[in-house]
C-alpha cells in the first residue's frame, strides 16, 4: 500500500520530552550537522508561524494554503482563532529523511507518517516536511490546530472528518475525489455507514482508511446537504466548546434517526459524486493515515480477495 503515513497524533496526554538542548538543535542530521527542527526562517500568516530551513516566498503555495484555510474554516464553521491566542507553530523539515530522523529521535514509538499535530498546554505544533503533498498535509494538520484552539477537543471522527474536508485546496469546497471514488467500492463490498459506531472510536489507531472516508462523508453531508444539517454540526461544535462533557453526539441529534440518516448519507455522496465538478480523477497516491501497514479491504484486488477466500 502506498505510503500516507500521517496523521494527527492525538496524544492528549503526551508528555513532551523536549529538553532544552533539543530545541537548541542538539538533534542534528548527521553529516550536514543541520538542526532537525528548523528555526532559520520564519513566516507569519494569520494564526500560523511557519519555521523552515529554507526561505519561503510570500506567495509560496504552503503559505497560501494556510492563509486560505483560515478563511475557509471561518466561512464554513464560523470559527476564528482569537488574535490573543499564541501562534500555531508549523515546522517544515527539509525532506523525508530529516523528518524520519526527527521522528526516530523524538518519537521512536510512532509509526512512520508524513505529518502530525500535537497540543500541549497552550502550544499547538505541526510538524511535516517539504514534499509533493505538503499543502495537503499542512491544511489537514493545521485544521486540527485551528479546531483545537477555537473549540477544544473534538470527538475523533469529527476531528478527522473536518481535517479531511478542509485539506483539499480551497477551490474544491471540501470535495475529496479519492474518498468519493472509494466509497462506492465500500458499498459494493457490503459496507454501510454507521455514525454511532464511528462515534464510538476514541483512538486514532482504531480508525481504518474507510473510517476516514466515512468521517469525511458525514462532514460533507452535514455541511452541504441542507441548512438544518449544517445547523446541527455548528450547534455540536458550539456545545463542544462551551460544555464538552454535555455535548450530545451528532447521531442523537439527527432528527430522522440513524437508519434514515445513514441512507441519506449514501444518497448525498452519490449525488455529489455524479456532479460534473466532482468527477475529477482520484489522486494516484492513496491516502493512508496510520494504517499504512494494514490491509484495506476496499482496495484489495480481485485476485487478492480470491486468495483470501481460498487461502492461496
Ligand atoms: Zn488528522
Amino acid at each position: 500500500m502506498p505510503e500516507r503515513p500521517h496523521d494527527v497524533l492525538r496524544r492528549r496526554s503526551l508528555l513532551l520530552a523536549f529538553v532544552a538542548c533539543a530545541w537548541a538543535g542538539c538533534a542534528t542530521v548527521g553529516e550536514q550537522g543541520q538542526a532537525l527542527v528548523p528555526t532559520r526562517y520564519q513566516a507569519r500568516t494569520g494564526p500560523f508561524i511557519v519555521f523552515s530551513n529554507a526561505p519561503l516566498a510570500a506567495d509560496a503555495p504552503a503559505l497560501h494554503g494556510l492563509h486560505s484555510l483560515e478563511a475557509d474554516v471561518e466561512s464554513a464553521l464560523g470559527l476564528r482563532v482569537a488574535s490573543e491566542q499564541p501562534a500555531v507553530e508549523v515546522y517544515i523539515l527539509n525532506d523525508r529523511e530529516s523528518f524520519t530522523h526527527f521522528l526516530r529521535f523524538y518519537y521512536p514509538e510512532l509509526p512512520t507518517r508524513r505529518a502530525f499535530f500535537l497540543a500541549q498546554g497552550s502550544r499547538r505544533v505541526v510538524y511535516t516536511f517539504q514534499g509533493e503533498r505538503l499543502e495537503e498535509d499542512l491544511r489537514h494538520e493545521a485544521t486540527h490546530a485551528l479546531l483545537h484552539v477555537a473549540v477544544g477537543d473534538l470527538p475523533l471522527w469529527l476531528d478527522e472528518g473536518l481535517a479531511e474536508y478542509f485539506e483539499s485546496p480551497d477551490n474544491r469546497r471540501g470535495l475529496n475525489a479519492e474518498h468519493m471514488s472509494r466509497l462506492p467500492q465500500d458499498v459494493a463490498l457490503g459496507w454501510k455507514p454507521d455514525l454511532a459506531k464511528l462515534e464510538s472510536l476514541t483512538n486514532v489507531r482504531e480508525m481504518t482508511t474507510r473510517d476516514y472516508r466515512e468521517s469525511w462523508a458525514w462532514v460533507h453531508f452535514l455541511l452541504n446537504s441542507a441548512p438544518t444539517n449544517k445547523a446541527l454540526l455548528l450547534s455540536t461544535l458550539a456545545d463542544l466548546r462551551t460544555s464538552p462533557s454535555k455535548a450530545v453526539p451528532l447521531s442523537k441529534r439527527l432528527p430522522a434517526g440513524d437508519q434514515i440518516a445513514n441512507a441519506s448519507l449514501l444518497a448525498h455522496v452519490e449525488k455529489v459524486r455524479t456532479q460534473p465538478a466532482a468527477s475529477a480523477p482520484p489522486a494516484e497516491v492513496t491516502t493512508v493515515r496510520l494504517q499504512d501497514t494494514m490491509p484495506d479491504p476496499a482496495k484489495r484486488s480481485f485476485f487478492g480477495r480470491l486468495r483470501g477466500m481460498f487461502g492461496f
